[in-house]
């Protein structure tokens, strides 16, 4: 490719709306440009890379068994009803009405088209298992589209559905998942680790993430420094910190004037914050919960709206707590009637707890669980901590951000039973189908690669998913000698099927060098009237400081051996 030909600029100043530096490098490079908020277009360079990624997927997703095919974007909302799926994705679902006003979704996931798909063909257990993924166009309307090409709303993504006759198969399958996302990801020049993952509106039973570990990214990720325990913050659990039990005491009343939160109440009574009790409160579709939970430990809302089994969860608002007939700063669990009671089990850890009173500038002494008070459900509803103690070993759990780039679940029966995709066993008894999905999301993982391999002067491709292998660098190309070498030296290299971006532009040295380090194509060719005169060309990996000079008349072959290793390597 030459680069005067070469669609989309490279831009020397950063776009005020870039906010990580993987949007800030991909918008600088001319690799993708917004079209509306979290919808992007793709330009060439972008689009190469993303073809790159894309083939490694496909090849991994082939050799795990994998059988591709196509599906439609366009999904009649009665799969939707059949699953009764669309209340837990809520606004993010989009839909369109047609001119027969028949509703349609834009597929944010394929498994209502999948397992419809597959009902009409499956019939017996030899039929299964039976692999197969998708790649292309998914739509999510999320809130707030940020960084790039890591939160948008329109998105690419590879998507495997798996099905099984027995959850024996399932487990082998997901393992072998698991093993070619790992494959993925280290040819992608990704070291992304797995976590256990909340399931989501996706359903199912088991499930985990693939998270690039990094500052910038959205996801909190809770790890043992001394075991392989691993979980997103959403999932993570972890031991709570044990307060010594006492015999309880009987209750007491102490004004306590102005005094609302928690840090000002264990200030004022002079005790640790693990020795107070907190009241929380959330509406769940539009039911207020009161939630009771140690002072010291925070409420983990996934975890909370997994228990309620509840489609939209929030922290009340002022008007919805009122209305409720609550007092903010003071409530306690004490004979409240009417109100769905929920408790972290941190309640059963320690004992006379300081706690509201249920009226203004007061609370009370020495509350104990279950003397006095009742609750609705007791589960671990808290967000474990850096610092807690690992649930697997006596380890201590540290936390990370992480970008989530890849999620796979093990489904079980939740599609398979609600749309009835059965199949006859040995003993020719019908059974629900056994399912799992996989799924990757391409641009995710292309700005991932952008998060984890960059400088300050701009990307550092991977040589597998670089948009070329060689910037093909000639200064002064006024000199008719550099001229006719590099046009040479690219009709060479292109020949042996080598990729070259031909910088064939009048630029001065400086504009050419700062571009080849900013689009980050791995190996730099520089030929100069200096290189000339020992007839040989300089050659610079984008990884190193240093360049040294190759023959030319063995440059060729050289870098056919070179990007060979590259790619090995990774
Ligand atoms: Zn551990």
């Amino acid at each position: 490719m030459r680069f005067s030909r070469l669609f989309g600029k490279t831009l020397k100043e950063t776009p005020s709306e870039a906010d990580t530096p993987s949007h800030r490098l991909l918008l600088r490079t001319g690799m993708i440009q917004q079209v509306a908020a979290g919808v992007y277009s793709y330009l060439p360079l972008g689009w190469q890379v993303l073809r790159k990624i894309e083939q490694i997927i496909r090849e991994e997703m082939n050799k795990a068994g994998g059988q591709e095919l196509m599906l439609p974007t366009l999904q009649p909302f009665e799969l939707w009803e059949e699953t009764g799926r669309y209340p837990s994705f809520g606004k993010t679902l989009f839909s369109v009405t047609d001119r027969r006003e028949h509703t349609l979704v834009l597929g944010p996931t394929h498994e209502e088209i999948i397992t419809d798909l597959v009902r009409r063909y499956v019939q017996s257990y030899r039929d299964l298992p039976l692999l197969l993924y998708q790649i292309q166009n998914k739509f999510r309307d999320e809130p707030r589209p940020r960084g790039g090409l890591l939160r948008v709303r329109e998105f690419i993504m590879k998507d495997l559905y798996s099905f099984h006759s027995d959850d024996a198969d399932l487990d082998r399958c997901y393992q072998e998942m698991i093993q070619a996302y790992k494959n993925v990801y280290s040819r992608c020049g990704l070291p992304a680790v797995v976590v256990e993952a909340d399931s989501g509106a996706i359903g199912g039973k088991e499930s985990h993430e693939f998270m690039l570990i990094t500052e910038t990214g959205d996801d909190e990720i809770v790890y043992c420094s001394n075991c392989d325990y691993a979980a997103n913050i959403e999932k993570a659990c972890s031991i709570k910190p044990k307060v010594e039990a006492k015999p309880p005491l009987p209750l007491e009343e102490i004004a306590t004037p102005n005094i609302k939160t928690i840090e000002e109440v264990a200030n004022f009574v002079g005790i640790a914050a693990s020795q107070t009790l907190k009241a929380v409160f959330y509406s769940a579709d539009n039911a207020i919960v009161f939630v009771v939970i140690r002072g010291d430990i925070d409420v983990n809302e996934t975890k909370l709206k997994n228990l309620l089994k509840c489609s939209e969860l929030h922290l009340a608002t002022e008007a919805e707590t009122k209305a409720a007939g609550l007092i903010a700063g003071s409530a306690s669990p004490i004979d409240i009637k009417g109100i769905k009671i929920v408790a972290d089990d941190s309640i059963n850890l320690g004992s006379n707890f300081v706690a509201g009173a249920n009226k203004p500038d007061t609370h009370i002494k020495n509350v104990n669980y279950p003397r006095d008070f009742e609750v609705d459900l007791v589960a671990d509803i808290a967000t474990a901590r850096s610092g807690d103690e690992c649930p697997k070993c006596n380890g201590k759990l540290q936390t990370s951000h992480g970008i989530e780039v890849g999620h796979v679940f093990k489904l079980g029966i939740f599609y398979s039973e609600k749309m009835g995709a059965s199949f006859l066993d040995q003993n020719g008894v019908s059974r629900p189908i056994i399912m799992g999905t996989y799924g990757i999301g391409l641009g995710r993982l292309l700005a991932a690669a952008v998060e984890q391999n960059h400088d300050d002067k701009g990307i550092i491709w991977p040589a597998t998913i670089a948009p070329y292998h060689i910037y093909l660098c000639p200064l002064r190309l006024e000199n008719p000698e550099i001229a006719k070498t590099a046009e040479k030296l690219y009709q060479d290299l292109t020949k042996e099927e080598l990729e070259v971006l031909f910088d064939d532009r009048n630029e001065s040295p400086g504009v050419k060098f700062n571009d080849a380090d900013l689009l980050g194509i791995p190996l730099r060719l520089t030929i100069s009237p200096r290189t000339l005169e020992s007839q040989s060309v300089e050659i610079k990996w984008r990884t190193e400081k240093q360049a040294e000079l190759i023959p030319l008349a063995e440059i060729t072959k050289a870098m056919k051996k070179f990007i060979q290793e590259a790619k090995q390597n990774r």
